[in-house]
């Protein structure tokens, strides 16, 4: 018994010193012996591009939590207590913002972290609303998105660098002992996001004014930057789409000349792989990004190998 004690003690002790070093901060401990140091400010994000963003400023100054698993989407997530206890023990939440996360609300008003400090990426970022000319077309008339703002914009590399510039200035604004650290690190992924527009525009550039059909609403920033035109099978990835969805598309891809439907990897929807049957056209795989393997999740680059594999489906579907 007494032997049991003086063990609980001991657990006790040590996980007071956990504790205690947990405290210090990045910034007042800035030693040379950086190997060694304990990464202290606690950042969670929502879903995969904003992990990669967040994680490729991070470095060593934090560590970087998901809040949604990244194999889960965003559109399909049912947060769960565990989530709530994440945000409670955070320091920062890194978010896309637009009403993308739209169950975030709840989670922090329950997780009660009267600190947490939130970074909206999207802040000042030029929006698309969800109801432009191009999807009032829609043949099932739908507007259940009439007035609300699009919010995939981490799908343009120029929009994505407004996003990590965000996170960036929040994290050192949170963390100011590690600046020199965040900004570095932020200039360099910028810049690689600036080498990867570039050379998408000057390979899409053959394809200027084409239309091409995403599987759900995620494309239309990615079709501005570049002159292309995106049409969609669905408004939110769960929905199956109707006959009448099936009928629009068949049509588009007819006048458009489509040689491809892009499909997503957590879709495998069959009414599409059917209707590219029936069309004779080929499926192929435009990832937006949302899901992601938990070892994808972890590397930056993450991001560059996905858009440049979308970028060849995007062509192949243009008969390129
Ligand atoms: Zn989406």
């Amino acid at each position: 018994m007494t032997s049991f004690l003086r063990f609980k003690s001991l657990l006790t002790v040590s996980g007071a010193l956990l504790f205690l070093m947990a405290l210090a901060s990045c910034g007042n401990q800035k030693t040379a012996d950086s190997s060694s140091e304990q990464s202290t400010l606690n950042v969670v994000t929502t879903f995969l591009p904003i992990t990669l963003f967040t994680e490729a400023v991070a470095g060593e100054c934090a560590t970087v939590t998901a809040l949604i698993p990244p194999n889960l989407g965003p559109h399909d997530f049912q947060a769960t207590p565990t989530d709530i206890a994440a945000l409670s023990n955070a320091q920062i939440l890194v978010k896309n913002g637009l009403g993308m996360e739209y169950f975030l609300d709840k989670l922090t008003d329950s997780a009660e972290n009267k600190s947490l400090q939130v970074i909206d990426t999207s802040r000042g970022v030029a929006v698309i609303k969800s109801d432009d000319e191009e999807n009032e077309n829609g043949a099932d008339g739908s507007d259940q998105n009439q007035g609300e703002v699009n919010p995939h914009i981490w799908l343009d590399p120029l929009r994505a660098v407004q996003q990590v510039e965000n996170i960036r200035d929040g994290l050192v604004k949170a963390d100011p002992g590690c600046s020199d650290g965040y900004t570095k690190r932020a200039a360099a992924y910028a810049l690689q996001l600036k080498e990867l527009n570039t050379a998408i525009a000057s390979q899409l550039k053959p394809f200027r004014g084409k239309t091409f059909i995403a599987f759900h609403d995620f494309a239309p920033y990615f079709a501005e930057r570049y002159d292309l035109k995106a049409d969609f099978v669905v408004d939110v990835p769960e929905m199956n789409p109707t006959p009448a969805d099936l009928q629009r598309v068949s049509t588009k891809v007819q006048q458009s000349q489509l040689k491809a439907l892009l499909s997503e990897p957590q879709e495998g929807d069959r009414s599409f792989n059917a209707l590219a049957e029936d069309l004779g056209v080929n499926v192929v795989t435009f990832d937006p990004l949302e899901t992601g393997s938990e070892e994808a999740s972890k590397k930056p680059d993450t991001y560059f190998t996905v858009m440049k594999s979308n970028v060849a489906s995007l062509i192949k579907s243009f008969g390129g």
